[in-house]
């Protein structure tokens, strides 16, 4: 049987990013080899392709409870970085400490400050562009790449709001890197046309050349082989055949649905796994500006505003966080095309222990998300939207405020089924992401996330990885 030190089941952002604070110091020896279920399709043949995000088919993903309810992911070399947006906010330090700033949820077992380093990390892997001197979270270095330009309705708003209303960080480039061309605000991020957001393929094409790393893609992982509280390798589906292969550590990076499922098909037992299935509830409001044009900005979505994130109301209701979108699309007046706005309204949500990811009990071979419904917690700032969209406009140029729209179906921001804490009862990795029971099991990405913060996940558990290989490297596990 084939043995590596460590056995990778994913390649998107959570496996990659461990693999990159990993392979910094491992040996020249070190083997790795990255399991990828779906297919290694390159940037030009998904251009060519148009390929999409949409709801997983009947055979991959079973649905039960809200029939409103979507998920959505992108299976391949690279998962969903392939079909971002590239929005990367920090989460604010209270995120991480909800229950003792709050009262609610829960706190995180790793705060803001121990993050930092991991942050400023990822924001350089990413090259994310942002405002030098500005940001609503502390921040002990500018981001790498300057903010893009914000539109003229986004000007108004930064007057009003000073000190909270920022440049959206974004992985999206203002500047061409070695691998991106400058983003170019056409809008088409889940299927970028000059390859300016950052993506696995763009941003770790040496991390997957590196010899150390082998790379099976179309190659599913069945089953974790665990004994006497060990994980010893996986059983794993490449070429209509299955193999087996030993592991000294086995990393899990293959989102909030699959790595609980994975593990419950792996025989894991504990009491919190699979539970708390979250993402965050959001909904638009179209805004007619009156004599204010909109679209100057550089990129998609251009303003973050953190004016009801943070702060009492947390008590009882979710932080809410406000983007601005410089998106192509018209207001049906003739001559007024471009007065217009469009606010996203990011709400946060609370973990319900309902909601949940099992397998199928009718197709073992899929896991089954069940999901009731969002906290009353977020459908409580839900309902103050047209207030909160009032208060944001009053004194600027407004002819009218549409009502918001429909909540939408998903983030694509799915979170929470592997939740992180200090005690087994409760949680199913420590703050390292190592699983309580299976000492030599890391389960990475945003599954380990104790609570949704409003803030996009991709950088945070970009960070959490990194921050995992680093103490993983300090105990010397690998
Ligand atoms: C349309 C869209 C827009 C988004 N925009 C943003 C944004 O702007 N900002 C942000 O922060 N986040 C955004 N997200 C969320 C972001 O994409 C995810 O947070 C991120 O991709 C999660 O990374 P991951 O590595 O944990 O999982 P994924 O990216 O889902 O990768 C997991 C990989 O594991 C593979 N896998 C699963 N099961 C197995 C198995 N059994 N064997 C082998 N491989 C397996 C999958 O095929 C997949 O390739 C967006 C998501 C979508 C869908
Ligand atoms: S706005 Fe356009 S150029 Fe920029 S990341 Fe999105 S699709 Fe790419």
């Amino acid at each position: 049987m084939d043995s590596y030190h460590i056995v990778a089941i994913g390649s998107g952002f959570a496996t990659s990013f461990f693999l990159h604070g990993y392979l910094r110091a491992a040996p020249p020896g070190a083997k790795v080899l990255v399991l990828e279920r779906g297919p290694l399709i390159r940037h030009a043949d998904r251009i060519k392709r148009r390929l999409a995000p949409g709801p997983p088919g009947e055979a991959i993903l079973g649905r039960a409870g809200d029939p409103g309810k979507e998920w959505i992911f992108s299976m391949g070399f690279g998962g969903s970085s392939n079909c971002w947006w590239g929005c990367t906010p920090r989460m604010m330090p209270n995120d991480l400490r909800l229950r003792s700033a709050y009262g609610v949820g829960r706190d995180w077992p790793v705060g803001y400050d121990a993050l930092e380093d991991y942050y400023r990390e990822a924001e350089e892997i990413m090259q994310v562009s942002g405002s030098a001197e500005a940001a609503p979270y502390p921040r002990s270095r500018p981001l790498p790449q300057p903010p893009h330009n914000f539109s003229d309705p986004d000007r108004l708003l930064k007057a009003k709001y000073p000190a909270l209303f920022f440049n959206q960080p974004t992985a999206r480039a203002r500047v061409a890197t070695g691998d991106r061309s400058p983003c170019c605000a056409n809008s088409m991020c889940h299927l970028c046309p000059v390859d300016a957001k950052f993506t696995i393929e763009n941003g770790f094409a040496e991390l997957y050349r590196d010899p150390r790393v082998v790379l099976l893609s179309d190659a599913e992982a069945l089953e974790i082989d665990i004994a006497a509280g060990t994980a010893r390798g996986l059983r794993y589906r490449y070429q209509g055949r299955e193999h087996q292969v030993a592991a000294d550590l086995v990393l899990l990076g293959a989102n909030a649905i699959f790595n609980p499922y994975l593990l419950l098909r792996s025989g894991m037992t504990d009491q919190a796994l699979g539970r708390g299935l979250a993402e965050q509830l959001s909904t638009f409001v179209e805004v007619d500006l009156e004599g204010v044009e909109n679209f100057q900005g550089s990129t998609s979505i251009t303003g973050h505003g953190y004016m009801f994130y943070d702060g009492d109301h947390r008590r009882t209701r979710g932080a809410c966080l406000v983007e601005s979108w410089n998106a192509p699309y018209f207001r049906l007046d003739p001559d007024r095309w471009r007065e217009t706005l469009s606010l996203k309204f990011i709400i946060e949500d609370l973990p319900q222990e309902g909601n949940r990811v099992t397998i199928d009990p009718s197709r073992p071979e899929r896991p089954l998300a069940v999901f009731h419904g969002y906290s009353e917690y977020a459908q409580a700032t839900l309902r103050r939207v047209p207030d909160l969209a009032a208060e944001l406009l009053a004194g600027l140029p407004v002819e009218r405020i549409h009502p918001p729209g429909k909540a939408r179906a998903t983030e694509g921001h799915v979170q929470c089924t592997v939740r992180m804490g200090t005690d087994p009862a409760d949680s199913v990795v420590d703050a390292g992401l190592v699983s309580h029971r299976v000492r030599n099991l890391v389960v990475a990405g945003a599954s380990a996330f104790p609570t949704v913060s409003p803030a996009n996940p991709t950088l945070t558990l970009a960070a959490l990885s990194l921050h995992a290989a680093r103490r993983l490297a300090g105990s010397g596990s690998c």
